[in-house]
């Protein structure tokens, strides 16, 4: 740290990415990437041309993607805000939502996406942290009545549980002098989305993002929809930051990859028949695993600790994520990747716990 920091940063803890090694080649079950690359047409797009109009800005406006996303969820591109990532959405959400005129606050669970106390820090904003159930779901009777700003991931991380459309609005309904962020980054591998209620509801903020389901994690792309005067705010933020924040190539693959959807929708069938499969194979080593509707599962075995597994497996080429919070370290989340993948990552736990391998791979 340099003598120069404001003192009033000097105290912040960043968030810690999930590591991202170059010294050998890893079966990578550790950030939730898709293991299927973009769609042909994202391929096809990212040519010489395009290269060249780099020397170019990109849109401000994001019209063109604006418009293909407002197309595709039937919305207006004034519901809509682009972002570079939606760790980027989420960066505004709390700058602009965290204090309002009847206070300062945010409230999250105990045990979720990482960046949301680091983003509650960064701005001087007091967190309520709720705990999950003993079954690590997310009570929304807990979040009743709060009127500060509420972040839940839906589904959650690392837990990967979803709650209802119904629940969500049980919580928008009753906090309408907070903003509600709904962060759906996981929803297209089976959970609810409750994206719609933004045309019932003043106070909802859905967060979206091309990093998981839509295989662009690279292209750093997120979205985001709400109410007209909401996505106002977030764009005057935007404009006082970084107006060029989503570049031309991502703007440009956005589009094309919207224009393929299905090939999309596709690949989360995969993953979420994988996942099922990987889910079974693991409980019939006796692991615990929890009821996921997204592209992780987070487990936890009584013969070896979180940390051990993670270790072991780092040795044999696969990463996973281990988590040093007491509360989850026996646990580990696991992206799931292609069917091969997950059956060397089920074959190499195997050789862990001496037990004998799979014939034939895991059943597919
Ligand atoms: N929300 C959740 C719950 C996440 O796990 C992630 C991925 N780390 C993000 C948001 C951010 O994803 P991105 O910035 O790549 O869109």
């Amino acid at each position: 740290m340099s003598r120069f920091l404001n003192p009033e940063l000097a105290k912040i803890e960043a968030y810690i990415p999930g590591e991202q090694p170059r010294d050998m080649k890893y079966i990578k079950l550790n950030t939730n990437e898709s293991p299927y690359p973009p769609s042909p047409s994202v391929l096809y797009a990212a040519n010489e041309e395009e290269i060249k109009k780099l020397r170019l800005y990109s849109d401000p406006e994001s019209k063109e993607l604006k418009n293909a996303l407002a197309a595709l969820y039937a919305l207006s591109p004034k519901n809509i805000c682009v972002s570079n990532g939606s760790d980027e959405i989420l960066n505004f959400a709390f700058l602009a939502f965290g204090k309002n005129k009847s206070g300062s606050g945010a409230v999250f669970p105990k045990i979720t996406y990482g960046f949301y106390p680091v983003f509650a820090n960064l701005y001087g904003i007091e967190a309520e942290r709720i705990p999950l159930r003993d079954n690590f779901s997310i009570n929304p009777d807990d979040y009743i009545n709060k009127n500060k700003l509420t972040v839940i991931a839906n589904p959650n991380a690392p837990t990967g549980i979803s709650l209802t459309k119904e629940e969500i609005r049980k919580i928008v309904s009753s906090n309408p002098d907070g903003v509600v962020v709904i962060d759906e980054a996981y929803v297209d591998f089976g959970g609810e989305t409750c994206y719609e209620l933004i045309k019932e509801y003043d106070n909802l903020l859905v967060v979206r993002t091309f990093s998981k389901s839509r295989s662009m994690a690279g292209a750093r792309l997120g979205f985001a929809f709400a109410s007209e005067a909401i996505i106002e705010d977030l764009e005057k933020i935007r404009y006082s930051t970084n107006p060029y924040n989503v570049n031309r190539l991502t703007q440009l693959l956005g589009i094309k990859a919207l224009e393929e959807n299905d090939y999309y929708i596709k690949n989360c069938e995969r993953i979420i028949k994988t996942r099922e499969n990987t889910a079974k194979a693991l409980k019939e080593l006796g692991f615990t695993v929890l009821p996921s509707k997204t592209n992780f599962l987070f487990a936890k075995s009584e013969k070896i600790s979180g940390e051990k597994l993670y270790e072991e497996l780092k040795k044999r080429g696969v990463l996973i994520r281990h988590f040093s919070d007491p509360e989850i370290s026996n646990f580990n989340r696991i992206t799931i990747g292609s069917e091969e993948e997950m059956t060397i990552f089920v074959d190499k736990i195997k050789e862990i716990l001496r037990l004998p391998k799979t014939l034939g791979g895991i059943q597919l």
